[in-house]
């Protein structure tokens, strides 16, 4: 069943119109209303008829993983400059995969928390992509025919202890250390510009056709390991110029056509 026409954008939200504030999917229209819609638009979710003035209600993250599967050193830039910040050896023969938790996803806006256990956490741009039917072991000419669309995440990354532990489960696990959104666009140019901010200085920039393995190349890659389901999130790898932020930063994620994710650092407790 797919009644709703594409391309769309469509977002979570909440506004203080809904019962008790509860979250709800939506499509957001050019104007910035949003209509809600009666569930996941990828599994199936309809219009309801009802709008909301936009700039009352409060975005979420766009979607609720099951699981996010993240690929590291997925751009030659960033592979050569960890290469000489660790001594790591460059890109990857194959996706080179890992997981953060769903308890790490921060909405629009919301604060990423900087763990006590760090004194180095940095920031990460990425583009992520959102799954919109189950699959396994897909080959690469269908693999897209699989995804729902895509969004903005950043890769927060605790530096110090993604090189104490080995590895990086607990560097990039932090609570709030995946925001994601603002929103999920299902149509997205295969070179479209990734940039991040910080403070609002331009710290990277890249076009997304510089992914080492593309979106088609990892949905198949990941698809042969595990299965994925509606929802579940890949965050694609990070461009070069990787570096710290700090307590009262405010650090922002721009991809054209999907907007800036943007989030103030705060320290942790
Ligand atoms: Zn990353």
């Amino acid at each position: 069943m797919e009644i709703l026409s594409r391309p769309m954008r469509t977002v979570r939200f909440c506004h203080p119109q809904l019962p008790e504030c509860a979250p709800h999917y939506g499509l957001l229209h050019p104007a910035g209303a949003i209509e809600r819609l009666d569930g996941a638009p990828w599994l199936g979710g309809q219009p309801t008829g009802a709008w909301f003035d936009g700039t009352q209600g409060q975005l979420l993250a766009p979607c609720l993983p099951g699981k996010i599967v993240c690929v590291g050193k997925n751009y030659r830039d960033h592979a050569a400059e960890m290469a000489q910040l660790r001594g790591d050896t460059g890109v990857p023969p194959e996706p080179l995969i890992f997981l953060k938790p769903p308890s790490a996803l921060a909405a629009p806006g919301e604060p990423i928390i900087y763990p006590p256990q760090s004194q180095r956490v940095d920031y990460e741009g990425e583009l992520a992509l959102v799954i919109g039917r189950p699959c396994r072991r897909v080959p690469v000419a269908h693999a897209l025919d699989y995804l729902f669309g895509y969004t903005a995440a950043n890769d927060v990354t605790a530096r110090d202890l993604q090189g104490k532990d080995k590895q990086w489960t607990r560097a990039k696990g932090f609570d709030s250390f995946c925001p994601l959104g603002p929103v999920i666009a299902t149509e997205l140019a295969s070179d479209a510009h990734l940039s991040t901010t910080l403070n609002g200085k331009t710290v990277q920039a890249s076009s997304l056709d510089q992914m080492v393995f593309p979106p088609a190349v990892l949905i198949s890659y990941i698809s042969a390991v595990m299965t994925l389901q509606p929802g579940d999130v890949i965050l694609t790898g990070t461009p070069a110029g990787i570096g710290p932020m700090q307590p009262g930063d405010q650090v922002g994620v721009t991809i054209d056509g999907i907007g800036t994710l943007t989030n103030p650092v705060v320290r942790g407790l």
